[in-house]
């Protein structure tokens, strides 16, 4: 039987009741994160856990971690300057899709090519939750929403393949039905030195619920479940067949120079070219 742990990282009751609503996908992928790092033997003060806006964007603060709950869109940037700061710990930042790829849409895209050593988990629900139902730069063409009442025109961004094009040294998908692949995933991310993404499409079953009539937690799970494919699976399968898929896996395992190496190794050369001139 699974050992159940999280309890051993919640925060003291201060911090709840939690505002998810019942059959939300994020304290999922907040288990399968708390499980990746208690399997790492990592210890709560060698962890940031750095979020912005959103209902995912909570999570660090229901935890003991040491813990930024920032802004809008700027998880990013938070997380870079602590881990320039302190190269030795671990940084974690939770991610919703509209927080990850609309407003820090172009943080986003400038962490996975500077290829810092952070772990950015992005929780895709396809939605704006916590603000009422707007579309995301995830939702699907055609899907409903707040903001789109006669269906979405928008084409969605697949977070992964823009995630691997922007050079990120890890990139992953896995749904919140696949929790010990989400878990592995989260696991190899933060074990990844350089810039890691791990997409976790999850059930909205309020706001996207609501507008697309998907069903209550556990039908949208059980939807994820059906809809999941492993990338081994989807080679086999026609653009036809794809359509609807989730396509699950990991997309990209890089070993380019992870930034902070490369900033030390920059101040070094600096100041023995600056003592080589003094000794001239
Ligand atoms: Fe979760 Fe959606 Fe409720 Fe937000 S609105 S807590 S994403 S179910």
């Amino acid at each position: 039987m699974m050992e159940n742990i999280i309890h051993d990282y919640l925060r003291p009751k201060k911090s709840f009741p939690h505002v998810w609503c019942p059959g939300c996908g994020d304290g999922i992928v907040l288990n399968a994160m708390v499980r990746a790092i208690h399997s790492l033997g990592k210890s709560k003060d060698e962890v940031v856990f750095v979020s912005g806006i959103g209902c995912s964007s909570r999570a660090p603060a229901y935890t003991d971690f040491s813990s930024l709950h920032g802004i809008h869109g700027r998880a990013l940037p938070f997380a870079t300057g602590i881990k320039l700061a302190n190269p030795k710990l671990t940084v974690v930042v939770f991610s919703g899709d509209g927080d990850a790829l609309a407003i820090g849409g172009n943080h986003f895209i400038h962490a996975c090519r500077r290829n810092i050593d952070i772990t950015v988990v992005v929780i895709n629900n396809n939605i704006y939750g916590m603000t009422g139902g707007q579309a995301s730069p995830t939702m699907p063409t055609g899907a409903y929403g707040a903001t789109a009442p006669y269906g979405n025109l928008d084409r969605p961004f697949d977070v992964c393949k823009l995630a691997a094009a922007a050079g990120a040294n890890y990139v992953a998908r896995a749904t919140a039905f696949q929790f010990f692949q989400l878990e592995k995933c989260i696991k190899e991310g933060i074990e990844k030195k350089g810039f890691s993404v791990i997409e976790a499409v999850t059930p909205c079953p309020s706001l996207y619920s609501f507008f697309n009539n998907t069903g209550r937690g556990v039908d949208m799970l059980k939807k994820l479940r059906d809809r999941a494919v492993t990338t081994q699976k989807a080679a086999t399968l026609s653009p036809a067949e794809l359509e609807d898929k989730i396509v699950t896996g990991v997309f990209a395992n890089e070993n380019f120079r992870e930034y902070c190496a490369g900033y030390a190794e920059l101040v070094e050369k600096a100041e023995r070219s600056k003592k080589n001139e003094e000794s001239l």
